[in-house]
């Protein structure tokens, strides 16, 4: 007899909130079916291609034996020993490469994996609203809770501390935090992280800093590592990814640094779980982390150029948008009285440009959405010329 079983998934995966870009892809595919000339804004990607030296590296070493073995759980000590070198010359922050780094499988498997390895049921984590929607849905994974934290352009997008109420703070045990920021494009200063530090020791939270745009600055105002702030190693680790910074999304390598503690917790879950970065892309990844300024310069300059055109753009034609002193994102609200779904649609009928609605980032993103710099600059103008028939 062949029976067919119900294959029912775990009342955790049923609990996951419907995830709002599915609707964003489908309608990008319409589109595309029907052949228009889309601008797509919508792109978290670099569009260029990996740097050359990196590549060539990979090349080489894809062939040596060694590297077709299991690789080590933590990353190899001289991947670890690049990240320590990368720290001090870029941070002046000093790091132990055998306890305070871990290697990641880009820096997403380690924010989800971070609840994981430090929430029980029940306890929450704080998230930003709006956010990168790993944060609440690794910590729906592991049983936890998440507590928005809204960011509001009064606030200068960092979350107001003072503002989480009591009762939540007694059950919180991590806090995510990511500057420079995605969506919003805002930078966090000095005051903020220690404040921020302040707060976590004070509270008892572990806070998960995510700075996976911190080398994709503007006009040379280089953004702070959450480490470079007294008292940082005591209550957090920082994320790190490859991805943005070398054009190296595809290749999967990041990393965790900082407070030991939470990187062994970390580092637990990991060996239990996955076995690692394939070592040939740990040695590209070593090249990459020492990639000289001129080759970043050029990546940044481009990015630049193309934030000058969309910003100078957009606030000519009379939109509201802040001026990006990192990352390559504007978050750029809504005409008056428009969802940003609503805004998104229009922008994507009208002008067949894609950008993503503020609300998939969580509640408080709405009311905005979010360009990406991430096409030539030529469609950028393209872009703007053609918000302006629509507006
Ligand atoms: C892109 C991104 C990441 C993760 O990138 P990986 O490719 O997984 O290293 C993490 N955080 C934010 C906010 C991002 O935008």
């Amino acid at each position: 007899m062949r029976k067919k079983i119900p294959i029912e998934t775990a009342k955790r995966v049923r609990s996951l909130p419907p995830y709002l870009f599915a609707t964003i892809d489908s309608m990008k595919e319409k589109a595309v079916s029907k052949g228009i000339d889309l601008i797509d804004l919508s792109i978290g990607d670099p569009d260029m291609p990996t740097p050359s030296h990196i590549v060539e590296k990979m090349r080489k070493a894809v062939k040596n034996p060694v590297h077709h073995q299991y690789p080590s759980y933590a990353g190899m000590l001289s991947f670890r020993q690049a990240v320590t070198d990368w720290y001090r010359k870029r941070f002046n922050v000093k790091l132990n490469p055998k306890t305070e780094v871990v290697s990641l499988i880009g820096s997403k498997e380690g924010i989800g994996h971070m609840p994981l390895a430090f929430i029980d049921p029940g306890d929450y984590a704080l998230v930003p609203s709006p956010g990168y929607p790993v944060y609440p849905v690794a910590t729906l994974l592991a049983g936890g809770k998440s507590h928005e934290m809204p960011l509001l352009e009064k606030n200068n997008y960092l979350p107001d501390l003072k503002a989480i109420p009591k009762s939540v703070l007694k059950k919180s045990k991590l806090m995510f935090v990511n500057y420079p920021n995605n969506p919003t494009a805002a930078c966090a200063d000095r005051g903020f992280y220690k404040e921020l530090i302040g707060f976590a020791a004070k509270n008892n939270i572990i806070i998960c800093h995510d700075a996976a745009y911190s080398e994709i600055y503007y006009d040379n105002e280089k953004p702070l590592s959450f480490l470079q702030i007294p008292g940082a190693k005591g209550v957090g680790v920082e994320f790190h990814s490859l991805s943005k910074t070398y054009n190296m999304t595809g290749w999967r390598i990041g990393f965790a640094v900082g407070n030991k503690d939470a990187i062994a917790g970390l580092g637990k879950i990991k060996t239990n779980l996955d076995s690692g970065i394939f070592q040939a892309i740990q040695e590209a990844g070593i090249e990459a982390l020492n990639t000289g300024d001129t080759v970043l310069g050029k990546n940044r300059n481009m990015f630049q150029e193309r934030r000058d055109v969309l910003y100078n753009g957009l606030k000519k034609l009379g939109l509201e948008v802040n001026k990006p002193k990192a990352t390559f994102y504007l978050w750029v609200k809504c005409p008056k009285g428009v969802s940003s779904m609503d805004f998104t649609t229009h922008l994507l009928n009208k002008a067949e440009i894609l950008s993503t609605p503020g609300n998939g980032f969580g509640a408080h993103g709405e009311g905005h959405v979010r360009f990406a710099l991430t096409v030539p600059v030529k469609r950028i103008r393209e872009a703007v010329e053609r918000i302006g028939r629509i507006l």
